[in-house]
């Protein structure tokens, strides 16, 4: 997903738990920022990061099919996953609707991903999580008077050297970038159709930011005079674009694991690959590479056309609403 995609979906994301009304405190905390929600989203993509953050092969899970030591720990059921992944999520309905590309027989197999160290994208997501849970532990009075209880020792702590709520805001945005990218096929595919620069994946990518909008690029968001609600209404209006409707709900992290769960959600994603291209004609490896183009898949015919808008939908609708889960789930750490 390039820099405005990511924006859009963390500010999505902020309204999407607005609506819902239950974490009021974490909303005023992220909203005087949204803004910022372009750089914050993309500083995981950014090439002049430093080591551990840059690029976008930096953090991946690209998933292949597995043999060797404890295969059993690596299949994960359709159904399982379904169960795992609840209603309120798109993707179920998806996996479902697709049931004649994969097959029993494949849901049955053994698939692994084998990231290099420091790149794992459930590592990067999981280390994120527990450091903004620490920041909010460390937050300045501000911080402190939204965050719900009450920090026994924060008084023994310097204010100059507390955290403020905008830098809250820019790593609870850079957490979102962790979370949208293990919705994206492309990063849970080890076959090199799904790589950068082979066809598929930028292109991908670059119909989503088209119907995202130039509005979301961090040259118009940044020094744009609108206010916060006039911001959330330009996000709104891009809905339509992937027929999506939120149900303003967003349900609890069940597994309490913010690692397990971007790991079962590159698993769905990687589900989805498979279902853009079926394995029977885009092979694995070690098999020979072919590779499956954006024109190809989605442009030349119907059927392809259908399938693109469904990826969309499913793709999008379920990065924010995964964005808004764990976000809400660090917010429940905190109990009064
Ligand atoms: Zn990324």
């Amino acid at each position: 997903m390039n820099q405005r995609t990511h924006a859009w979906i963390a500010i999505r994301a902020i309204k999407l738990l607005k609506d819902e009304g239950k974490t009021e405190n974490l909303v005023k905390l992220l909203e005087p920022y949204l803004r910022k929600a372009a750089i914050g989203a993309w500083i995981p993509d950014k090439r002049d990061a430093k080591v551990g953050g840059s690029r976008t092969e930096n953090h991946i899970f690209k998933i292949k099919p597995y043999q060797g030591d404890s295969e059993a720990r690596f299949i994960l059921k359709r159904d399982e996953l379904i169960k795992h992944l609840g209603p309120e999520r798109k993707l179920p309905g998806f996996l479902e609707g697709y049931k004649n590309i994969l097959t029993d027989e494949w849901w049955g197999k053994a698939y692994k991903a084998d990231p290099e160290p420091g790149q794992h994208l459930a590592n990067r997501a999981m280390s994120l999580a527990i450091n903004n849970i620490d920041m909010l532990i460390l937050g300045d009075d501000q911080v402190q008077e939204m965050v719900p209880g009450k920090i026994d020792f924060i008084e023994e702590v310097d204010e100059s050297t507390r955290v403020s709520s905008g830098q809250v805001a820019l790593f609870f945005y850079m957490l979102s970038h962790f979370i949208a990218d293990s919705l994206m096929p492309c990063h849970c595919d080890d076959r090199d159709l799904a790589d950068y620069a082979n066809g598929l994946h930028k292109e991908l990518e670059g119909h989503w930011g088209k119907k995202v909008g130039t509005f979301f690029e961090d040259d118009n968001l940044s020094k744009n005079g609108l206010e916060a609600d006039e911001i959330y209404e330009k996000a709104i209006a891009v809905d339509g674009k992937f027929s999506l409707s939120f149900e303003n709900e967003v349900p609890d992290l069940k597994s309490n694991d913010v690692w397990w769960e971007i790991v079962v959600l590159c698993r769905g994603s990687f589900a989805v690959a498979s279902i853009i291209a079926p394995p029977e004609k885009y092979l694995y490896k070690p098999d020979p590479q072919i590779m499956a183009p954006f024109e190809t898949l989605f442009e030349q015919d119907q059927q392809g056309r259908q399938l693109l808008e469904e990826v969309d939908k499913v793709v999008i609708h379920d990065a924010v609403l995964n964005v808004a889960l764990i976000w809400k789930y660090i917010w429940s750490k905190f109990k009064k």
